[in-house]
C-alpha cells in the first residue's frame, strides 16, 4: 500500500505516533540549555516540576540552580543524562511549534 500514510515499510504507525517516532529531543520544548557556574549543557527538563506540566513556560535556558531547587540533586542528574539532541523522542515529546498551534487555537476560539 504505497499510498497509504498510515505504512511506513512493512510497520503501521498512528499519525501522532509518527510524528514521535520520528522527532529528536533536539526538536523538543523540553529540550533546554542546563546553565551551570562554568558551563552549559543541554538536558530535558521534563521531570522537573512545573515545567513538566508546563504550568511553568519553558524557557530556553534553565539555571542549573533552578532545577536543583525543584528537582533536588537526582533531577538535576536526571535532566543532564536526557542531553543527547539525536537521541529518539520519548513518550513525553512535547514540539516547540505544537505549542504554538495550540496557542492559536485557544486564541481563535
Ligand atoms: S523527547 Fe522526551 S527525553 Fe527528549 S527532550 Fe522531550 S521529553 Fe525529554
Amino acid at each position: 500500500m504505497p499510498d497509504n500514510s498510515l505504512w511506513e515499510g512493512h510497520r503501521i504507525f498512528l499519525p501522532e505516533l509518527r510524528e514521535k517516532v520520528l522527532k529528536r529531543c533536539r526538536d523538543c520544548r523540553f529540550f533546554v540549555k542546563i546553565r551551570g557556574r562554568e558551563e552549559e549543557r543541554w538536558g530535558c527538563v521534563a521531570g522537573v516540576p512545573g515545567y513538566g506540566t508546563l504550568r511553568v513556560r519553558v524557557p530556553e535556558t534553565v539555571p542549573a540552580v533552578e532545577i536543583l531547587k525543584k528537582a533536588g540533586k537526582d533531577g538535576l542528574f536526571g535532566a543532564l543524562s536526557r542531553g543527547d539532541p539525536e537521541a529518539g523522542a520519548c513518550g513525553l515529546y512535547r514540539g516547540r511549534q505544537e505549542n504554538w498551534k495550540a496557542k492559536e487555537n485557544v486564541f481563535h476560539k
